[in-house]
């Protein structure tokens, strides 16, 4: 028998989501103009596996990522529609690839402008020219702006591209800051400049649909996790899409000051009796997960207890007395227990905590 952990990723959420985003950035639009999607799918799609959102995302109008070879594996699993390479190429070859398989790429660095001068492409191909409209990670600034603009319209008029449009990304959309700084800029630099623009990740989607443009670009809430820190992605309406669950492979009951684990970092307090799961940190599992931690063991809500091994967890069994070897657990993703929870016991992001579900783990496709 394989080890009982596995990781179960539900199409019918991946679809469910990608509808609740729509319909608040809809909701904001004027009838009959309806927003555009690109479906984020970045980071082998945020750890859920690029031709399992390819399926759960059919009814996005594109799907956008950074990796080429994943922009491939998408028109070999059969998606037709845009795909955008968010941070564009990286070097002269990428651009056969681009030309072959149709793709759209961000054009953020005079480097990307030179490589695009002396292009021969199979076809034109459609360019996001990005904006740094005040992360200071990735675009010209708002100066540089209208030239490099420029550039891409004497691109478009030599037929080495199609449509050129402008995207931007707002760094505090989940904050009280808000986006309305770099919102102001991006307005001023784009200004009188025709084409799509592309502006709002999760955050700005759902909170500010009204400035999403043509085409948003929401990912993480798609897989049924929260953008925020102060809204739950059940209040937002969203359904978790993976799910980490395993088994208790063994149990122990301890003597008070009986110590668990590495380190001996957690001490019985009185007799208590603890499960061991298995799932550890080789799984993706965060080591730094403090005892406190949530995890739910046979339905019932418990926690974590000292350090989380590599292949293994111990939990505490005070409030599931019955629970026995082969008893069923939760780490995240079902019964309650959102990945964002346990993101924020182990001082990270839900967005971590997916990406990194390593490779090991079996996935259970709920079609
Ligand atoms: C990752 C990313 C997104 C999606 O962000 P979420 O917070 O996951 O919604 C959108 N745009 C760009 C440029 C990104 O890198």
């Amino acid at each position: 028998m394989p080890r009982p952990i596995f990781a179960r990723i539900s199409r019918p959420a991946l679809s469910h989501n990608l509808d609740v985003v729509r319909r608040r950035l809809d909701a904001a639009r004027p009838a009959g103009k309806p927003a555009r999607v690109w479906a984020v799918i970045k980071a082998n799609a945020y750890g859920h596996g690029i031709e399992r959102a390819v399926a759960g995302f059919g009814k996005a109008d594109g799907l956008a990522m950074l990796d080429l070879s994943e922009a491939v594996r998408c028109r070999e699993a059969g998606w037709q529609g845009p795909i955008l390479l968010l941070e564009g190429i990286f070097e002269a070859a990428d651009l056969d690839v681009v030309g072959r398989y149709g793709l759209t790429i961000s054009v953020h660095h005079p480097d990307q402008l030179a490589l695009l001068g002396h292009a021969r492409l199979a076809r034109p191909v459609d360019v996001f020219l990005k904006l740094n409209s005040g992360m200071n990670r990735l675009g010209f600034t708002p100066d540089a702006y209208a030239g490099a603009h420029a550039r891409l319209v004497a691109l478009q008029a030599a037929g080495t591209l199609r449509e050129v449009g402008h995207m931007t990304h707002f760094s505090t959309a989940d904050t009280g800051e808000g986006i309305s700084a770099q919102l102001e800029v991006f307005r001023r630099a784009t200004a009188g400049l025709p084409g799509p623009s592309s502006l709002c990740n999760s955050a700005a989607s759902l909170r500010y649909p009204e400035v999403a443009g043509d085409w948003a670009r929401p990912g993480i809430a798609l897989y049924g996790a929260s953008p925020f820190a102060d809204e739950s992605a059940e209040a937002l309406g969203l359904a978790p899409a993976m799910a980490l669950k395993s088994r208790l492979i063994g149990t122990q009951t301890l003597r008070p000051g009986d110590a668990v684990g590495y380190g001996g970092v957690y001490r019985a307090e009185g007799p208590m009796r603890i499960g061991v799961v298995a799932c550890g940190y080789a799984d993706g599992y965060p080591r730094h997960a403090p005892t406190g931690t949530p995890v739910v063991v046979a339905g019932v809500r418990t926690r974590l207890l000292g350090r989380v091994s590599m292949d293994m967890l111990a939990v505490d069994l005070t409030p599931v007395p019955q629970a026995q070897a082969g008893a069923p657990v939760t780490l995240w993703g079902d019964e309650g227990l959102s990945v964002d929870e346990v993101a924020t016991a182990a001082g990270t992001i839900g967005y971590e905590l997916l990406c990194a579900l390593a490779p090991r783990v079996p996935v259970h496709f709920e079609e």
